[in-house]
């Protein structure tokens, strides 16, 4: 293919926010190398499938979606793979799918530029010199962002064991990225636009440790923190994965008292029975579990909760559902993931004797999700006549929709008001509560241009 303008690119991210972190990055590289966004894969020059291999739905999906991209390529578009599937299965996804003309795995982002003009035959005519092949984690540059909220990932891959994920084979040890650059990265985010960010790894609050990072009592993550907390424009910083045994009492301190920290624990829990857990290579029990939340709302009663799952793991008796039923009645968390367990090829759980009938943990997974909505329902419900601090994302339908501290982007409810615009921070007085939405009237807008010093607590 000869292309005298500049190829349109078109990228679909599947899975979760980190990989949604890659495509952007990956966005903002071939944009820098000339390359232009193409609004579909139909208008696309090259489409590009970002696919996640967590589990084993994921990777149907991811399969699928790679071949719904026919009809582009028959167009004459060229398809990349990228993502976990790629990294994790990639020379037997181009020895199957004849469709796929590059399959680019986590390690080799920094070469997209050069494959795509391989592929497209595209010389841009650069503005200064070209950047080398560079590791994803490094770069800062991004289109303007959609959303007046963002992700930064600050560590890639995990130096846990846990027996069901495969995140440490696809994705290896961790890695963290140096503060300065993380705070460079938010800098740029928020001259943007930006006012809230959203900071992911797989073991959040285990950063840092990889790179003797962190002086402080509280270790690296308190430290990047508070760095980063004092960025201009930043109103709001979101904490995504932690870790039971890695909240810490300076972590939980943090998290209640510094005003931009969002009061949302999101706890990767995965059961309560302490049985399961330890088959699960993981720490933790119900009444572990239920000190942990304590601690959290003994520093911050408002503190919202969030947890995830896992659902039929080999050896789960209707015992264990029970008291994770229990644990869930009990813990009164804001809101939960429930995920059947997918075996994973490599990790520990594979040989697991006790298989789970995919029925009865369809069943299971119903049960347990029925329980939370009602938990759920009743904490929403309990917002009714609070005035929280909001952010609004967009406009859905002509109805303004944003989030407080207590709902993260894309996995929690959000917020239905009656005026405003995105990127607009305002106070309002919560009205009414539908299952996981809220609605609130509006009291009060920030000062054009600022945003409310408190932007992670209520108003
Ligand atoms: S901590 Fe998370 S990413 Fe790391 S091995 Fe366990 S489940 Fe996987």
């Amino acid at each position: 293919m000869k292309v005298h303008t500049a190829p349109a690119v078109h990228i679909t991210t599947l899975g979760c926010s980190k990989n949604q972190v890659d495509s952007e990055k990956a966005a903002a590289m071939l944009y820098e190398a000339g390359y232009r966004p193409a609004d579909s894969a139909g208008r696309a020059d090259v489409v590009m499938v970002n696919t996640c291999a967590f589990i084993e739905a994921a990777r149907r999906e991811s399969v699928e979606t790679i071949l719904e991209m026919e009809q582009a390529r028959a167009d004459g578009a060229r398809l990349v793979v990228m993502g976990c599937m790629a990294q994790r299965y990639g020379a037997e996804l181009e020895e199957a799918l004849d469709e796929v003309d590059a399959v680019v795995g986590l390690d080799r982002y920094g070469e997209l530029v050069g494959i795509l003009d391989g592929m497209t035959g595209w010389t841009p005519v650069r503005i200064g010199p070209r950047r080398p092949a560079m590791d994803i984690l490094e770069l800062v540059n991004r289109p303007a962002p959609a959303f007046p909220y963002a992700y930064v990932k600050v560590a890639e891959g995990c130096d846990k064991t846990c027996a069901f994920c495969a995140i440490p084979l696809i994705r290896g040890p961790q890695r963290s990225r140096r503060p300065a650059d993380i705070r460079e990265e938010i800098e740029l985010l928020c001259a943007d636009g930006v006012s809230e960010i959203v900071l992911v790894a797989q073991d959040l609050a285990a950063y840092g440790r990889d790179i003797g990072a962190g002086s402080g009592s509280g270790g690296a993550i308190v430290d990047l923190l508070r760095f980063v907390s004092e960025v201009e424009g930043l109103a709001r910083l979101r904490l995504l994965y932690l870790y039971p045994t890695e909240v810490r009492a300076a972590l939980i301190e943090e998290m209640a008292s510094n005003p931009k920290l969002a009061a949302y624990f999101d706890l990767s829990l995965q059961h309560a029975s302490r049985r399961l857990l330890r088959s699960m290579r993981r720490p933790g029990s119900t009444d572990s579990h239920l000190n942990l939340i304590a601690r959290v709302r003994a520093a911050e009663p408002e503190a919202a909760l969030r947890s995830s799952f896992i659902v039929g793991y080999p050896g789960e008796t209707e015992d264990d559902v029970e008291e994770l039923a229990d644990f869930l009645t009990a813990a009164e968390l804001d809101w939960a993931g429930f995920f059947p367990y997918s075996p994973e090829e490599g990790t520990g759980a594979v040989g697991l004797a006790g298989r789970i009938d995919p029925g009865e943990v369809s069943v299971r997974v119903r049960e347990l999700t029925r329980i939370q909505d009602e938990v759920t329902a009743r904490r929403n419900f309990e917002q009714v006549g609070r005035t929280l601090t909001i952010l609004i994302d967009q406009v859905e339908d002509g109805i303004p929709v944003g989030r407080s501290y207590r709902e993260a982007p894309d996995i929690d409810g959000m917020i239905c008001l009656d005026r405003g615009a995105p990127g607009e921070w305002v106070e309002a007085e919560v009205t009414g509560s539908y299952e996981t939405d809220l609605v609130a009237e509006i009291r009060r807008f920030s000062r054009a241009g600022a945003v409310f010093p408190n932007g992670g607590r209520t108003a």
